[in-house]
C-alpha cells in the first residue's frame, strides 16, 4: 500500500508529541552547524547534502535506532549503513550527535592520521557499518546483513540510506528484488531524491521517477515524505515501526542545502566551494533561519 505523508501525520496516525519533534529539530539544527564546521576545515565538500539529510539523520540517530553510544558493535544494534559514502561528512555530524563521536574530533575531518576521511571508511570511524562510496552496494549489504540477523533470531533492524543517483545502479534493484522475495522486515531503506547528482539534475540523467511507485512493483511497503519536515519523518518512521511482512522503502524529497540560503542556491550544488569568508555567513543564515521558523511555529 502505498502512503504519502505530506502533511503533519498520516491518516489513522496520531501527531507525534510536539517536545518530542522539537527536540528533533533542536538535533538537526546541531548536525547542520557541525557539517558547516568540518566543511570549513576543508574548504569544500559535500555540504549541501549534508544539509538536505540532516533533518533525516537526526530523527534516525535521536528517535528511531537502537544502539549504544560507547559500544559501537553492540551485537543486538540496529545497524545504519550509509550506501553513499561520500555523506560521510552528514554522518559524522549525525555520529557526534548521538555521542559515537566526541564534537572536538570533527576539526580533524579529511586530514591526515583522522578517523574521519571524506568517503565513509568503515575501518576508520566508530558507528561507520560499511565503506560505501562505490555507489549501488548498501541495499545488498543491508539485504545479506538482514537475513544474517533473521538466523540469528535476532531483533535488530537494518537501515540505510540511499540517494536518488544510486537508483540508477543495476544493482540497487537486484537487491530490492531479494530483499521482498526474502521478506525481509528487518530493512528500511532510505532514499535522498535531491533530485541532482554528479552529472546534474537526476530527471535529466536518467528518469526515475516514479519512484515511489518502481518501489511498490519490487515487493516494497513505500511511503513518501518531505524529507525536511521532521514532524512528517517523526510520523513516517513511527508508521514503518509497525509494518511487517516485506522490507520497507521511505522516500525523502530533501532540498540540496537546506537551512542557509546562500548554499541553496548554489548553481554548482554536488560538490561545494565555498569561500573562506563566506562560511561566517552561511553559519549565520542557519543560525537565522531556525530562529525564523522557531518564531513561525
Ligand atoms: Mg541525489
Amino acid at each position: 500500500m502505498r502512503t504519502t505523508v505530506t502533511s503533519t501525520h498520516a491518516p489513522g496516525t496520531r501527531a507525534p508529541n510536539p517536545q518530542r519533534v522539537d527536540a528533533l529539530r533542536e538535533a538537526a539544527h546541531r548536525i547542520r552547524g557541525y557539517a558547516l564546521d568540518m566543511g570549513e576545515v576543508q574548504g569544500q565538500g559535500y555540504i549541501g547534502q549534508a544539509l538536505g539529510v540532516a533533518d533525516i539523520l537526526a530523527v534516525v540517530y535521536r528517535d528511531v535506532l537502537d544502539f549504544r553510544p560507547h559500544d559501537p558493535h553492540w551485537p543486538g544494534r540496529d545497524r545504519f549503513l550509509l550506501s553513499i559514502g561520500h555523506y560521510a561528512i552528514a554522518l559524522y555530524a549525525a555520529l557526534a550527535e548521538a555521542g559515537v563521536l566526541d564534537v572536538a574530533e570533527l576539526a580533524t575531518y579529511g586530514g591526515d592520521d583522522s578517523r574521519l576521511p571524506m568517503s565513509g571508511m568503515a575501518t576508520y570511524t566508530p558507528g561507520m557499518e560499511i565503506s560505501g562510496g562505490s555507489l549501488g552496494h548498501g541495499l545488498g549489504i543491508a539485504t545479506g546483513m538482514a537475513l544474517g540477523l533473521r538466523h540469528q533470531g535476532s531483533t535488530a533492524r537494518v537501515h540505510t540510506l540511499l540517494s536518488d543517483g544510486e537508483l540508477d545502479e543495476g544493482s540497487t534493484w537486484e537487491a530490492a528484488l531479494a530483499c521482498a522475495h526474502h521478506g525481509l522486515d528487518n530493512v528500511t531503506a532510505i532514499v535522498d531524491v535531491n533530485a541532482l547528482q554528479a552529472d546534474g539534475p537526476t530527471g535529466g540523467v536518467l528518469r526515475t521517477e516514479p519512484v515511489t511507485a518502481k518501489w511498490e512493483a519490487f515487493g516494497w511497503h513505500a511511503v513518501r515524505v518531505d524529507g525536511n519536515d521532521v514532524e512528517a519523518l517523526v510520523t513516517a518512521f513511527d508508521g514503518l515501526r509497525a509494518h511487517r511482512g516485506s522490507p520497507a522503502v521511505l522516500v525523502c524529497d530533501t532540498r540540496v542545502g537546506c537551512g542557509v540560503p546562500l548554499l541553496e542556491n548554489r548553481e554548482k550544488a554536488h560538490f561545494m566551494r565555498v569561500e573562506e569568508h563566506e562560511w561566517q555567513i552561511a553559519r549565520d543564515q542557519l543560525t537565522e533561519r531556525h530562529r525564523t521558523e522557531e518564531t513561525a511555529r
